[in-house]
């Protein structure tokens, strides 16, 4: 078979969902479609009675499929207001709440939370979200094999290191009923150990030569793996230096030169400049940190790579980590951190979800016609965007603050005592054109990092069984990494642990520009994800699974039951890169601290107002901008 597989053999045209999908959008436009697709809403100009999406039976975002994350429909509100686009005055009666939050991500979510904490549960919280479904990266996907419900995660994957969380942050999840001790036991952390199940590396043609699936090699490769890699003799005598020899490459510098060395070189120029490797080591490493940093080992310095363990830092190892013992990898829900969003949400809005426990949550139906009830006092309003927000008055004595959103293609207004923007943070210039420009350019300095979490529902796992694997890593791939499925059960959620069972695989794709600065790549990496169809993703999965698993009984045309992909053009919250950024600057003068300032009534949450992607981050910001309306004492 030739290596690039014809299309029929991909199985291009069989009946998964993704047919109904060109780009996200249906091709057919029946006015049901209408009434649950605000993108079509503002394209067709349907009126907004009609536009109630929440309140149909059948609405039900986290079974959608084919492209969801940042789905079509959910941003083009927000890039318009960024093109400059002037939406008509906003009509009708103004609705008054005590807290109107914008993003209905955890940390939106969160600030909701500490908010009635603080002032009452009798507290008017109004919560807008542009996207059909709450939690931001925090996304369920799900699937069905038959009579079977898989749950698999479309974005923020575990809770990483919950010992290190902050009282608040773990006492909220306490709150919302998470013992995060109960894992241990619903993570088989011995499952594909005990199948003899492990890692290896997809050598692509396009990149290698030969297309090769190597058991045992990858970031640190076994002696047998790497003689099967399809590079240069002399790369393969320098990945085994790598791996085995204790050499001080940095010897003639001194302690201080050497630490600086290491922040301000790159991982790749580290290997080329000072190793003295062969090009072709660098081809295995590139995308090594793709998952983590959202682009490769020539935007990730030495240092950073030293601290992840990566190879040819035996002469002078990492000093030891701070923060203790490292947790096992076992946080996990079957939807990831999305367990946390309906648990807060749960918590909130009174009939939104069955049940009581963390156990019930992960398959309990979310009702979304309750989400917005006149009745709750908390209240979430999705497909919503928030185009303005401003003081009604003068900053310094104003009482409300006047939140605009559009919704259905319409303009809408509402007032509150107070705010939290929990949204992107650079977005917020536009919502606040009045901010300082200090403030707003502290605000937009940082660009989220892009990437792709996709998952892929296949018949059965036999052929990974049969290959001994259950991780793969493609240096060259489209996608750069495919894992099965974490083996969770919790609750009536049980993990498909036989083989012979449809189970999900977990695919990483982080789109980027190797060679430029990292917010390049990143901005890069944005615009190739916004412009690439699904109809490309699919192929190129088919593509990917097919020859990585050739000779091993899978059929893409026949094993390939569903796909959905979760494009995040807005990712995790950029981390200031050392590599680009001023050496040693204190906390104080990076720019998420002074743009998280706050603004009279308008408070600054999400991950990005403190630089770090991550679920107690969110949730730490939302306290800290709860706090400065709490110090203030009053609404
Ligand atoms: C693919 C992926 C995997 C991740 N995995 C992990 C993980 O394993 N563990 C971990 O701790 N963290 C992980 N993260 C980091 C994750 O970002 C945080 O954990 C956390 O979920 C961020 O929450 P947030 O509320 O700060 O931001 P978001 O989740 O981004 O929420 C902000 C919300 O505001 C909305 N919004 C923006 N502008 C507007 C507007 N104008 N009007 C209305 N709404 C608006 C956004 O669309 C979004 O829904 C991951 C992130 C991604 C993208």
């Amino acid at each position: 078979m030739s290596w690039k597989l014809h299309e029929r053999d991909l199985g291009m045209g069989s009946n998964i969902t993704r047919r109904d999908f060109l780009n996200g959008v249906g091709i057919t436009v029946g006015s049901s479609l209408l009434r649950s697709n605000p993108f079509l809403l503002s394209v067709f100009g349907v009126p907004d009675s009609v536009f109630a999406p929440e309140k149909d039976p059948n609405y039900y975002p986290p079974s959608k499929t084919g492209l969801r994350g940042s789905h079509p429909g959910s941003f083009e509100v927000a890039h318009s207001l960024r093109d400059g686009k002037q939406w008509p005055e906003a009509q009708g009666e103004n609705e008054t709440f005590d807290l109107v939050v914008v993003g209905g991500g955890m940390s939106g979510l969160s600030a909701a939370y500490f908010f009635r904490k603080s002032f009452g549960s009798k507290a008017r919280i109004l919560i807008l979200d542009n996207h059909d479904d709450f939690g931001g990266h925090a996304k369920r996907n799900e699937f069905r094999a038959g009579d079977r419900l898989l749950i698999g995660y479309g974005g923020t994957q575990s809770i990483e290191g919950p010992a290190h969380y902050s009282p608040e942050a773990i006492g909220l999840l306490k709150d919302i009923g998470i013992d995060v001790q109960r894992f241990y036991k619903y993570f088989d952390q011995n499952m594909y150990k005990s199948m003899n199940l492990s890692r290896a590396t997809f050598f692509d043609k396009e990149t290698f030569g030969a297309d090769r699936l190597v058991p045992g090699a990858g970031l640190h490769s076994s002696p047998e793996a790497i003689l099967q890699i399809p590079i240069d003799e002399a790369a393969r005598k320098d990945l085994a230096r790598l791996e085995n020899d204790a050499i001080e490459y940095l010897a003639s510098l001194s302690a201080e030169e050497k630490r600086v060395k290491l922040i301000k070189t790159s991982y790749k120029d580290f290997l080329l400049q000072s190793a003295k490797v062969h090009l072709d080591v660098i081809k295995v490493f590139q995308t090594a940190p793709h998952g983590l940093y959202g682009v490769g080992i020539d935007a990730v310095s030495a240092d950073n790579c030293r601290g992840m363990g990566y190879a040819g830092f035996k002469g002078m190892p990492a000093p030891p980590r701070e923060r203790g013992e490292r947790e096992p990898y076992i946080f996990h829900f079957p939807d990831g951190n999305a367990s946390i969003a309906r648990l807060l949400v749960r918590a909130l809005v009174p009939g939104s979800a069955p049940g009581s426990t963390m156990e019930d949550i992960v398959t309990a139906k979310m009702n979304y016609a309750k989400l917005d009830d006149p009745a709750s006092p908390v209240r979430i309003r999705l497909n919503s965007t928030a185009i303005r927000a401003r003081h009604v008055g003068d900053l310094a004595t104003a009482n409300e603050v006047e939140v605009t959103y559009v919704r259905g293609g319409k303009a809408y207004k509402v007032r509150a005592a107070q705010c939290v923007l929990a949204c992107y943070n650079m977005v917020i210039p536009y919502l606040c054109p009045e901010m300082s420009d200090k403030q707003k350019e502290a605000l937009a300095y940082a660009v989220k990092i892009p990437l792709v979490y996709t998952n892929v529902q296949i018949r059965n796992w036999k052929p990974f069984q049969k290959l001994g694997l259950n991780n793969i890593y493609c240096p060259g791939g489209y996608f750069s990494s495919f894992s099965l499925d974490f083996p969770v059960s919790i609750g009536d959620y049980k993990f498909p642990s036989s083989p012979a069972e449809s189970c999900l695989l977990h695919l990483v794709r982080t789109p980027c520009r190797p060679g430029l600065d990292c917010k390049d790549q990143y901005r890069a990496g944005r615009a190739d994800l916004l412009a690439t169809t699904f109809e490309t993703f699919e192929r190129n999965i088919r593509d990917q699974l097919a020859r990585m698993l050739a000779t091993n009984d899978f059929d893409p045309a026949r094993d390939i039951q569903a796909i959905t992909v979760n494009r995040w053009p807005h990712g995790y919250a950029y981390e200031y890169n050392p590599l680009f950024e001023p050496l040693d600057r204190p906390d104080s003068e990076r720019p998420c601290v002074i743009g998280r300032n706050s603004f009279g009534r308008i408070k600054i949450a999400n991950s990005d107002a403190d630089g770090h992607a991550y679920t107690n981050i969110a949730i730490d910001q939302a306290y800290r901008a709860v706090s400065e309306i709490s110090a203030k004492g009053n609404l």
